[in-house]
């Protein structure tokens, strides 16, 4: 049988920190309703938090700007979250994925992000454009 969207909800934030907990909360708040397990709800609010504060300090590069998060899920359980930016955009969408790759020069960041994200769902894409931004969409089917 195919799947059919259940629910959606989606959000628009400024590219602020606080905002990235708040982003979390409320997308973790609108999935409960599916009966999530603590572990699985656990995964998609590390992976969100990687996706978000990727748009705030690379997309935007911590300046102001929008980020868009929209979360949908299906009758067959899946989850989908889209994190999108119209930041800066990525060059070389593959080396960025590669775990410990990173372009931060400050020696905050470990490059590890997208190999959580991947890693925490279970599928992962990336669309991306220099000079128009990034899209995240992530997948991960409930139990
Ligand atoms: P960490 O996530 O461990 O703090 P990181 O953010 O550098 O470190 P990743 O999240 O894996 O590591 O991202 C790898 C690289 O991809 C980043 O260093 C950055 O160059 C690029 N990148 C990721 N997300 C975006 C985005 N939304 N816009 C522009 N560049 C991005
Ligand atoms: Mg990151």
């Amino acid at each position: 049988m195919k799947r059919k969207l259940q629910n959606e909800f989606s959000m628009k934030i400024m590219s602020k920190s606080e905002n990235e907990r708040f982003s979390r909360t409320s997308v973790c708040a609108f999935i409960t309703a599916l009966d999530p397990t603590i572990p699985e709800l656990a995964d998609i609010r590390t992976a969100l938090s990687e996706a978000v504060t990727n748009a705030i300090v690379h997309g935007y590069r911590n300046a102001e700007g929008t980020i868009y998060i929209s979360v949908k899920y299906y009758t067959d359980r899946t989850v989908v979250l889209k994190i999108k930016d119209r930041g800066c955009g990525i060059e070389d969408i593959e080396k960025c994925k590669e775990p410990l790759y990173t372009t931060d020069e400050s020696g905050e960041r470990g490059g590890m992000g997208f190999a959580i994200m991947e890693s925490f769902m279970d599928k992962m894409t990336v669309k991306s454009k220099v000079g128009s931004g990034t899209t995240v969409t992530l997948y991960k089917k409930l139990s």
